[in-house]
């Protein structure tokens, strides 16, 4: 129920232009402004060097470039240059090639053709360079349409590429079971938005119950899934149903944010599992920030301690 609530209030709250001009202010002004615990910098340089402290601490990566729902035309474009050099800066740094993004920054609630062609010149130039693109999940209204696009990519031939499925929506399960059979990649989640009784289930006990079933399907008949988590009772019922079922270490990684339980990062990295950290970057992080501090109010304490220190 709380989380229910605080989920509200914060995506209320991210719709506030006053809040969102003041924290773009503050929030990633110097290098201990409070937006940089959970957002890398926000130009790819930044993003870059993140990306080299993960892998120097044994750990992977993936760059998400932010920016969603964008409304026009022009604006998709603009994403998808930026994200087109954001791969050649990945390529030249030589840190792994892995991004993630999301189809409404590339047009998708503009036109959904034209945000097929901006994923596709994506895929390309991500396939030249051997990138692996995950493309996140957004809320319900774009579920079925993200996964239409994603099963046509499939279809075209493009192996680089992968989804996200998220457990507090009821139609998950058929999800899995469809991208199991094509052998496609999925990351696991709980999922991040505010949704309504009628897609998604609300409690956390129903929402971890069904993680651990989900997991365990994509674990047991999935391609290499991502189970994308800080939760430790998830981490552990991974770790148990993997060993039960002999499933080495390299079938499936961990997934984790950027900034958040860092400590859970180190210590699964020392037992030999493999840790993705998810590291977001660039100027439009304010939506991203705003769902971090709605699945956790406490974060909201250090911001506010933080804007009136800096005021
Ligand atoms: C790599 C990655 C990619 C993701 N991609 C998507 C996506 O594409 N679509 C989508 O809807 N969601 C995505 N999410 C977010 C996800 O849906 C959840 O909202 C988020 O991970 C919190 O759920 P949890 O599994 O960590 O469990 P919770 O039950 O929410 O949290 C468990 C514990 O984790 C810690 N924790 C969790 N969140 C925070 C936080 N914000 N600050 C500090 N501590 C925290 C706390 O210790 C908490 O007790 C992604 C998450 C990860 C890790």
């Amino acid at each position: 129920m709380i989380d229910a609530v605080s989920k509200a209030f914060f995506h209320a709250l991210a719709g506030s232009r006053h809040l969102k001009s003041l924290a773009s202010r503050y929030g990633m002004r110097d290098a201990h402004s409070f937006a940089r615990r959970f957002i890398a910098g926000e130009s790819v340089e930044e993003a870059i060097a993140a990306g080299r402290e993960v892998e120097a601490a044994g750990m992977l990566q993936t760059l998400d470039y932010l920016g969603e729902s964008v409304a026009s035309m022009a604006e998709a474009d603009v994403a998808t240059r930026a994200y087109l050099r954001v791969v050649d800066a990945i390529a030249a740094a030589g840190i792994g090639r892995n991004i993630s993004l999301k189809l409404t920054q590339l047009g998708l609630d503009v036109d959904r053709a034209t945000c097929v062609d901006n994923l596709r010149r994506i895929l390309d130039a991500g396939q030249t360079h051997e990138f692996f693109v995950r493309i996140d999940m957004e809320g319900s209204a774009v579920t079925s349409v993200t996964l239409d696009i994603f099963e046509t990519m499939w279809q075209l031939g493009y192996r680089n590429v992968g989804v996200v499925l998220q457990s507090y929506l009821t139609r998950s399960l058929d999800d899995v079971k469809r991208m199991n059979q094509l052998g496609a990649r999925v990351r696991l989640v709980k999922g991040a938005y505010k949704e309504p009784r009628s897609v998604a289930l609300q409690s956390k006990a129903d929402v971890d119950a069904a993680f651990v079933s989900l997991m365990e399907l994509l674990l047991a008949e999935g391609t290499y899934p991502a189970i994308a988590t800080h939760d430790p009772a998830m981490i552990e019922a991974t770790k148990t149903f993997a060993a039960s079922r002999a499933i080495g270490r390299d079938r499936f990684e961990f997934q984790m944010l950027y900034g958040i339980r860092r400590d859970l990062q180190t210590a699964l990295t020392r037992e030999g599992f493999r840790v993705r950290v998810y590291v977001p970057f660039g100027r439009e992080w304010f939506p991203y920030f705003m769902r971090r501090l709605g699945e956790r109010p406490a974060n909201a304490g250090f911001v506010l301690k933080s804007l009136l220190s800096e005021r």
